[in-house]
């Protein structure tokens, strides 16, 4: 185990140590464990864009649908950037895909947080490093038990046996534009409604994402080769993972997909038009005689 994080609140279940791929926890969970199923009866559970194509999958439901029925949005960061967690009954934190005492009714696709459980995963860039790292932490909570099992292993052996390793390299782009706003903070403004929009649907919502690119304009402006086309429109993760890069290209200017020669002053163009459009329905109003104005003259 290594250094101490300075971030942990004084009396948060997190153990302010930092863990790395090598470091030993000691845990165990089964079935038949005394407090079996008790975490998913607290469940807070925040999804990740990868998490949402396997549960809606598994459920059969378009990934609309199952964001209405079994997420809750919540603000990731205090400044409106869009978050989405498990939904859980209405009278007490049991997670809604909680099958009774038989456990969890998704088990091969929960959530990459239901994985890791009791531990979590920590993006970071350090000061002056171009590179994101990845730490863990340990949570211990009184409600598990499996903390005192005597049954000792690596994060790394951990990560493998919980099968998470896919989970965190499906995602890798994603973390790395939360924690971009993250250390950009309020300093480079505030993104746009708009964005967060975009944010959302590329993230949580592939199926209205892929109703959006099918949008004749959207191929006007972005470059795609058909068959590179064709597989987003076929295959959420591809699609997912194109998403997280038109995200990073739009928030942060980071140029990995290629326009379309003209496309960029077309667009300029046409805003500007708009731009004038308004200024002079505006002026052409500021004109016009106030009727209530005219009526209290009366
Ligand atoms: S998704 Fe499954 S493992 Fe995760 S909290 Fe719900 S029931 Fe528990
Ligand atoms: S040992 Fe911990 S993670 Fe496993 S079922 Fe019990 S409370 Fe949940």
């Amino acid at each position: 185990m290594s250094n101490q994080t300075p971030d942990a609140p004084p009396k948060s279940p997190v153990l302010p140590i930092r863990l790395g791929l090598d470091d030993k926890v000691q845990f165990a969970c089964y079935k038949g464990i005394s407090c079996f199923n008790a975490c998913c009866r607290q469940a807070d559970i925040t999804l990740t864009p990868y998490d949402i194509i396997r549960l809606k999958r598994r459920l059969g439901l378009t990934s609309t649908e199952f964001l209405k029925r079994y997420t809750v949005p919540f603000e990731m960061d205090g400044q409106g950037m869009p978050g989405i967690k498990l939904r859980t009954e209405d009278d007490a934190p049991v997670c809604k895909l909680l099958d009774g005492d038989n456990g969890c009714s998704v088990y091969e696709d929960r959530p990459s947080a239901c994985r890791y459980y009791p531990m979590g995963l920590l993006a970071m860039r350090p000061t002056g490093s171009p590179r994101e790292e990845q730490h863990w932490v340990l949570v211990k909570e009184d409600h598990c038990r499996g903390h005192e099992e005597d049954n000792t292993l690596t994060v790394a052996q951990y990560r493998k046996e919980q099968g998470v390793e896919e989970y965190d390299e499906a995602n890798y782009d994603w973390y790395r534009i939360i924690l971009k706003k993250r250390s950009s903070g309020p300093t480079v403004g505030r993104p746009t409604p708009q964005s967060y929009h975009l944010f959302f649907m590329a993230s949580y919502d592939m199926d209205k994402f892929r109703e959006f690119i099918k949008e004749s304009k959207f191929r006007q402006y972005y470059l795609l080769e058909d068959d590179y086309f064709e597989k987003l429109i076929r295959d959420d993760v591809e699609l997912m993972k194109f998403g997280f890069r038109l995200l990073l290209q739009v928030l942060y200017g980071e140029q990995s997909i290629p326009l379309v020669d003209g496309a960029l002053e077309k667009r300029l163009a046409e805003r500007r038009e708009i731009i004038e459009a308004k200024k002079k329905l505006a002026e052409e109003l500021a004109k016009q005689e106030d009727p209530v104005a005219r009526y209290i003259d009366d």
